[in-house]
């Protein structure tokens, strides 16, 4: 690896010092696969802090990430793509208590599929390894300084030890903490905060169909199911962080009780998983926010998929923006090594800030559609008539 402070390398010659990419998920390996194929000149160092053993949660993704995801995984696409599971599309019953259906048959960018998380990741991985781009894993960035012409970064290693890094452009990828931004200044303005209580469960081995996504609104949030790979079911409330707390959804019984309390969804799932007992089940609580930086690219460095702008799970966008992002990313960061300039950067900014402003429209859309819960507290908030004090989030 690339040690600061020895001066070993033409500090001066910031092409020289290798690139840092921090976050390993969709969005940093996708922009390391692309810098990577658009020949990008300086070296490429990934690090990643890990998760531990918390499983990754946000699995469908729409046929419009079929082309990214053929760009990045080559000719090995379609057969990493038949490993996850293909969505025609998803039911859902909101604002009315007729599901409506949203076909994904008539796309001609691709098909949808319900992912496993971890699989995908794997996958994109392999690409990043199959290209020799370095890839420390288990390495946390704790510290970023800027130090012509690049940053000092230090990062807690697997083994528990401190390790500088300088790095001439550092990519921000670690999600929604964005943690090298969050470092050196830059502000995330917060749009909503939903949370997710989410159940994973086996289904019998003898389930049919279940292959589109399921949504149906309630008044204390909204439900979503999906059919994974491997026989596994994954069935999310999303709702307040207040109201998880009052109506304790984070219990299983509480949880397993409103999933009763819904009146189409329990329908279309096997018994096995509506009559669970509350005892089998672990319930995972995961916030999801709609948030930007308020600026997502500077001075030799950017910032790409949630660490830029996070979208509310409800758009399915999440996984595809981070790839799209990616391929952006990259693109603008071979221009600014080309030339020097940051008119890429900049035009990247616009684009990723465009990009939000479409989205909050749409998230607006959505969430002033359902019209049956009006005067409920979850959509109020969502219409923006309660405003809660940060404080409330204690
Ligand atoms: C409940 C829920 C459901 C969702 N459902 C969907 C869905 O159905 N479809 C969809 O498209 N999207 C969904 N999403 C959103 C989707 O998961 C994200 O948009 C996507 O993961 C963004 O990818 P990313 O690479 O930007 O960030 P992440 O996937 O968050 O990856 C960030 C990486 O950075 C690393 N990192 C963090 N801090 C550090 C540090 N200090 N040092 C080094 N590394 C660090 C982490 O280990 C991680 O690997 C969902 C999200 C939630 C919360």
């Amino acid at each position: 690896m690339h040690q600061g402070g020895d001066g070993s390398m033409n500090a001066r010659d910031s092409t020289r010092l290798p690139t840092a990419i921090i976050g390993a998920g969709p969005a940093g390996l996708a922009t390391a696969i692309s810098l990577q194929q658009q020949g990008y000149p300086c070296p490429l160092l990934l690090f990643d802090a890990g998760r531990g053993l918390s499983p990754r949660i946000g699995e469908s993704i729409p046929p419009a990430a079929t082309p990214p995801l053929k760009d990045l995984l080559g000719p090995a696409a379609a057969q990493h793509l038949a490993r996850h599971l293909v969505c025609p599309g998803s039911m859902s019953v909101w604002n009315s208590e007729q599901p409506g259906h949203n076909d994904f048959l008539y796309d001609l960018s691709g098909q949808g599929y319900h992912l496993d998380r971890a699989l995908f990741e794997q996958q994109l991985s392999q690409g990043v390894d199959w290209r020799g781009i370095e890839h420390y894993q288990g390495y946390r960035l704790l510290r970023a300084e800027s130090r012509e012409p690049g940053y000092d970064l230090v990062f807690r290693t697997p083994d528990a030890r401190e390790e500088s890094v300088r790095a001439g452009f550092v990519v921000d990828a670690t999600g929604p903490a964005s943690v090298f931004a969050r470092k050196t200044g830059i502000a995330r303005n917060l749009l909503d905060e939903v949370l997710f209580a989410c159940a994973r469960f086996t289904l019998p081995d003898n389930s049919a169909g279940l292959q589109h996504s399921l949504i149906e609104a309630t008044a204390n949030g909204w439900w979503y199911g999906a059919r994974l790979p491997d026989n596994q079911m994954i069935l999310t409330l999303c709702s307040d962080r207040a109201l998880i707390k009052q109506q304790r959804y984070q219990q299983p019984w509480a949880w397993l009780d409103a999933l009763q309390q819904t009146t189409w969804l329990r329908h279309q799932i096997p018994a096995c998983i509506s009559q669970a007992a509350a005892e089998t089940l672990d319930i995972l609580l995961r916030p999801a926010f709609s948030s930007i930086l308020s600026a997502v690219a500077g001075d030799r460095w950017l910032a790409v998929g949630d660490a830029a702008a996070c979208y509310d799970p409800i758009s399915s966008a999440g996984i595809t923006k981070a790839l799209l992002q990616g391929q952006q990313a990259a693109a603008a960061m071979v221009q600014y090594a080309q030339s020097g300039e940051g008119t890429a950067l900049a035009d990247y900014q616009d684009q990723v800030f465009a990009d939000f402003n479409q989205y909050a429209g749409v998230r607006r859309q959505l969430y002033h559609g359902e019209t049956r819960f009006w005067n409920a507290p979850f959509w109020r908030r969502r219409r923006g008539d309660i405003k809660d004090s940060p404080l409330a989030r204690t």
